[in-house]
């Protein structure tokens, strides 16, 4: 036990850091020195591991396999709260949510209640996430859940299959000689491929990073970003409206080094960190910086629906910082794959250290499959006369064009409602002028009595997420345009029988 406890310490190095000789170089904590990762666990106090242990506690040997008293009461007793908060932690969950952005999921959907026939001990098919609507359910448009997309996915056969063998992706290690030493090289190769092939972003010269989602990415960027020594934590601000998780995500640690300061259009100082979302979720309008990149500010461009099936391409982004992820660009949402651009190598090991220091590094067995999931894109386009038939942006535009001329029509049909008017621009990839046609309607409910516009909605069992939590007002409800087919038409129905 002692020899493979502090076998487990060596290799994280004592420094926090899980990187090996040659790769801590690049990667070493910022300002160096940071406290051992029992350390870390334990705000500086002993390791939980050695408090648990007997032996070190009193001193004294036992006969192999009795366990003292003591320590019998003590499992019985963390038994107890264990099943305890099992039973309280939904519930608090649900009623008492810290911020107004963090909604549970258990609130949202049904998704995770057990399914009949899936306890048993042989091998059940894989969660399909939202159970089917009929046309009296609750329709759940709440969360960007991207099941649109699976209709897509179905068609392609083997080409996005992935089959890992028992043996493979066991290490921590991907790439030592990369800044993000964790990232699959198959994964840096073909997110740069389709970037060259999309034309939405440019990549020589660009690290590439990849995260648990780009949710992961963001904070590490906040991270990054905020200098250690400053006096005050650093303000975060993005236009509003704003997308609801960049409060949530900022604050919910409460950490001294940022902190949520709200709409960057009314905002003054000079050291600050600017989230620019474009197309904005939850609008789609799209956006450049507010504040001037003088002084201390920064900026981090989140362009997590700068894909052709939402909107015209219309240049190559070169930001500093910019985020992407599977969620939006394939509608992998469950494989939890984001992706940073990051033009400067400090940037990037500063962001990489974060990812360290908060889940070690990020699932290869994802990695692997992401990676296979943007070729099979790629594929379709790049391929010359090879080309895949399987068009993703293709696919999607024609979809997003559909649910928007629906929605359009449903919301004259009622007359209660208004949404953002429709643009156009010229698309280098299409290589056509395409209508811009966001991955979230922005709807404001024009009725009079209407205040609370995501309350009406529910009442009519649409589920939305109101303005509040995007820094606007409750008149409006951000709607996802991307759940499958069934739900969306209810809801079309529904909302265009609303008078
Ligand atoms: N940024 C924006 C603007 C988003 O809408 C989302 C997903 N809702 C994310 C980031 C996070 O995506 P991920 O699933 O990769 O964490």
């Amino acid at each position: 036990m002692a020899a493979s406890r502090r076998r487990t310490s060596a290799e994280f190095q004592g420094n926090g850091s899980l990187m090996p000789p040659s790769a801590n170089a690049i990667a070493s904590p910022r300002g160096g020195g940071a406290p051992s990762r029992e350390e870390h666990a334990n705000g500086g106090g002993p390791a939980l591991s050695s408090v648990l242990s007997a032996t070190e506690v009193t001193g004294r040997r036992r006969p192999a396999g009795r366990m003292p008293l003591w320590r019998l009461g003590m499992f019985a007793s963390l038994a107890l709260n264990a099943a305890a908060l099992a039973l309280l932690l939904p519930r608090y969950i649900v009623s008492h949510p810290h911020h107004p952005g963090v909604v549970s999921l258990d609130q949202q959907h049904h998704a995770c209640a057990p399914q009949p026939g899936t306890s048993g001990a042989a091998a059940s098919a894989p969660s399909t996430g939202k159970p089917a609507v009929t046309s009296n359910s609750v329709i759940h448009l709440d969360h960007g859940d991207p099941t649109m997309f699976e209709a897509f996915w179905r068609e392609t056969g083997d080409a996005a299959e992935l089959v890992v063998p028992g043996w493979q992706t066991m290490s921590y290690f991907s790439d030592v000689s990369n800044v993000c030493w964790f990232m699959e090289p198959d994964f840096d190769q073909q997110v740069r491929r389709l970037h060259r092939t999309v034309g939405n972003a440019a990549v020589d010269g660009y690290h590439v990073l990849v995260g648990t989602g780009s949710t992961q990415l963001l904070m590490a960027a906040l991270y990054a970003l905020s200098p250690a020594d400053a006096v005050q934590p650093t303000s975060v601000v993005s236009t509003a409206p704003y997308y609801s998780w960049y409060p949530a995500v900022t604050d919910f640690l409460r950490s001294g080094l940022f902190r949520w300061a709200g709409d960057a259009s009314s905002f003054i100082g000079d050291a600050y960190i600017e989230l620019v979302c474009s197309p904005n979720n939850p609008d789609g309008a799209i956006r450049d910086a507010v504040l001037g990149s003088g002084g201390s500010g920064k900026a981090v461009h989140d362009l997590a629906y700068y894909w052709p099936q939402y909107t015209p391409i219309t240049r190559r982004a070169d930001h500093d910082i910019m985020l992407f992820t599977m969620s939006k660009s394939t509608g992998h949402a469950g494989t939890r794959i984001g992706w940073a651009l990051v033009k400067d190598r400090e940037v990037a090991r500063r962001m990489t250290k974060f990812v360290e220091l908060n889940t070690v590094s990020v699932s290869k067995d994802s990695q692997l499959r992401a990676a296979k999931v943007l070729r099979a894109v790629s594929d379709g386009y790049d391929g010359g006369a090879s080309a895949s038939r399987h068009r993703l942006f293709d696919f999607g535009r024609r979809k997003m064009a559909e649910r928007w001329r629906m929605l359009r029509e449903a919301a004259a049909a009622s007359g209660i409602f208004s949404l953002p008017e429709e643009t156009s621009g010229r698309c280098n990839f299409a290589n056509e002028t395409a209508a811009n046609n966001p991955a979230f309607a922005w709807l404001r409910c024009d009725r009079e009595d209407v205040e609370d516009c995501a309350g009406f909605l529910r009442g009519h069992k649409i589920v939305t997420r109101s303005g509040n939590q995007f820094g606007a007002g409750p008149r409006y409800v951000r709607v996802s345009m991307l759940d499958r087919d069934d739900a969306y038409d209810i809801f079309i129905r529904r909302l265009a029988s609303l008078k």
